[in-house]
């Protein structure tokens, strides 16, 4: 039998799990699920989101000079 230590994304608190089963379960210290994979950070959100934000705030300056007053 395995074991690993997964850290929680949460807590921060190591958890050890029994790498044979398939559901890793939960946090034993704040009871949030475990995963062994990282969400995704916030800032590639960001990064994704970026041009995103800039193409809007272009049109919209873009719309206040261009259109008739
Ligand atoms: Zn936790």
């Amino acid at each position: 039998m395995s074991k690993e230590v997964i850290t929680c994304l949460y807590c921060q608190s190591p958890n050890e799990i029994d790498n044979e089963q398939n559901d890793i379960g939960n946090c034993e210290n704040c009871g949030m699920p475990l995963t062994q994979h990282a969400p995704e950070g916030r800032l590639s959100r960001l990064k994704r989101f970026l041009p995103f934000f800039w193409a809007i705030v272009i049109f919209c300056l873009v719309m206040i000079f261009y259109l008739p007053r």
